[in-house]
């Protein structure tokens, strides 16, 4: 149970979901719902007093191609990437997310933008160079203002965004998405479980780009990572990798150890296919 009283607010513009942010100490905004919800029903201590829907936006439920540009609004279910052929590896990636029920409720932007450490739907974006599209609540009495950025730029272990600042869409070059690419997941239970290592890697020309989650507490994408993977065999290629990246998380789910090794083997054998 909810322990406290909640506003419920439905807005028809990005202007009005930051103009009630501000006017609501304490609001969150609403896309699934299922990490706000289960957090404020453990913890007595997670403040919610305001719940700002962003669902209905336009912004946020776009997918298209604009002039070349492919735009993924922030609140689109992760099942309606699943299936979608404008950029396989995105697809192949949120297919690993839960199951296809759950999927209609995890956002794209709740899973970017949420608290749990995997974000694995951010890999793929980060390999396209993706930009996203903000808006922010003015101080004082300035106005709320839209604001484009590198998703690289924003993506430190987790997106940094500033108070009151609603996540529109993610915009990628489409030619980005037909590079040759590999997906890699791997789980301690079965399909529907966080992963232990996911991969992401796509080939340009003779380059490769490489993009991971669960090694760490939390996803990665990183320049050392591409220059490791440029040269040599591919055994020395993925003995570069895993020296750039340290060592591995160990908890309950996988030592150190384990994860090294499956990411090994993950790593090598994505190599392989894109060789
Ligand atoms: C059963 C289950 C299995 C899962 N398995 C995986 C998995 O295998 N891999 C994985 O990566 N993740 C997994 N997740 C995590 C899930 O993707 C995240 O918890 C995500 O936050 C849920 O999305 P949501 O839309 O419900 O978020 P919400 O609960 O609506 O929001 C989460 C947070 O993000 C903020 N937020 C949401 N949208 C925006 C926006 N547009 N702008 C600014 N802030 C925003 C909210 O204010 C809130 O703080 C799983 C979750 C569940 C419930």
């Amino acid at each position: 149970m909810i322990a406290t009283d909640v506003t419920y607010i439905r807005v028809d513009s990005p202007e009005e979901a930051v103009l009630a942010w501000k006017a609501h100490p304490g609001a969150r905004y609403l896309a699934g719902g299922t990490e706000i919800t289960t957090t404020a029903r453990r913890s007595a201590a997670y403040p919610l007093t305001a719940l700002i829907d962003v669902k209905g936006l336009v912004d946020t439920q776009i997918l298209e191609n604009q002039a070349g540009r492919l735009i993924l609004g922030a609140a689109l279910p992760l099942s309606a990437l699943d299936d979608w052929p404008g950029f396989p590896l995105l697809s192949a990636t949120v297919k690993g997310v839960a199951d296809h029920t759950v999927r209609n409720r995890l956002t794209l932007g709740g899973n970017i933008a949420g608290m749990l450490p995997y974000r694995e739907a951010v890999l793929p974006l980060l390999l396209a160079d993706a930009a996203g599209l903000s808006i922010v609540p003015g101080v004082g009495s300035v106005a709320p203002s839209r604001k484009v950025w590198r998703l690289r730029d924003r993506f430190d272990k987790r997106l940094t965004l500033e108070p009151g600042e609603l996540l529109l869409n993610f915009s990628l070059p489409e030619d980005c998405t037909s590079l040759p690419w590999a997906h890699r997941r791997k789980t301690r239970i079965g399909p529907v479980d966080y992963p232990l290592v996911t991969l992401c890697l796509v080939r340009h020309g003779q380059a490769f780009r490489l993009a991971v989650s669960g090694v760490h507490p939390y996803p990665l994408r990183a320049d050392e990572l591409d220059v490791a993977l440029s040269a040599g065999a591919v055994s020395s290629r993925v003995d570069a990798v895993l020296e750039a990246l340290g060592t591995p998380r160990s908890d309950q789910r996988a030592s150190a150890d384990y994860r090294a090794a499956l990411f090994r083997l993950m790593l090598g054998s994505a190599l392989e296919e894109l060789s």
